[in-house]
């Protein structure tokens, strides 16, 4: 059985690097939308594109040893569409695009559970799948993050939502994939005592990373 896949089934948690947050603060990126363009149930590597400026992010955050984590929900597995097979390849595309401009990740932590889930991929509210935040607590167990000076950005309400409720301090929703379509959703919800953005892209991230640094 594939170890990344953690329940043999729906979780998945890939470590890439053998960094450890120690106590620091860790960036949290949602995947489709964020760090890829948004093209609906990603599963082709040849449809994958980063986004220049969360690519560039990602360098600057490697480059100050603050860790940096994929959170995200694939449903697409859950509902059939394709598989963890598929998700690898995919992974292992954005890790080749993300090294040609001198990024890499360092965990990749992903939930396939959905309510509309087939088979054993059917669970109404899975702990982990967003806006629940298990995905959120198993990556910050994983790398002993503070939590609390920790970023998570993300395109959707449910992104924050699930920062939110483990503890995190800053949220950034960004204008790519749904983002654009979700800011005016963001403003009926309490988020707070998180600090929350709106940003075009994440070059907001900079912001964050100076601060911290
Ligand atoms: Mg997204």
């Amino acid at each position: 059985m594939d170890e990344r896949l953690i329940d043999g089934v729906g979780l998945w948690c890939e470590r890439l690097t053998s960094a450890h947050a120690s106590g620091r603060p860790v960036l949290f990126l949602d995947r489709d939308g964020v760090i890829v363009e948004e093209v609906g149930y990603l599963a082709r590597r040849e449809d994958v594109r980063i986004v220049d400026a969360a690519a560039v992010a990602i360098r600057r955050a490697n480059e100050l040893g603050i860790c940096v984590v994929v959170i995200t929900n694939q449903s697409g597995i859950g509902r059939g569409f394709f598989g963890w097979d598929d998700f690898d390849r995919v992974q292992h595309r954005i890790s080749e695009l993300l090294a040609l401009k001198d990024a890499h990740l360092d965990l990749v932590v992903a939930c396939g559970y959905h309510p509309d889930g087939i088979g054993e991929f059917c669970r109404a509210d899975h702990p982990w799948r967003k806006p629940n935040n298990g995905m959120v607590m198993a990556a910050a167990s994983c790398l002993k993050a503070d939590l609390s000076c920790s970023l998570m950005v993300g395109d959707k309400v449910i992104d924050l939502e699930a920062a939110r409720a483990s503890g995190i301090g800053t949220g950034i929703l960004v204008r790519t994939g749904h983002g654009a379509a979700e800011a005016h959703t963001l403003e009926t919800r309490r988020l707070e005592p998180m600090k929350v953005s709106i940003c075009n892209d994440a070059s907001a991230i900079g912001l964050w990373l100076n601060e911290i640094s």
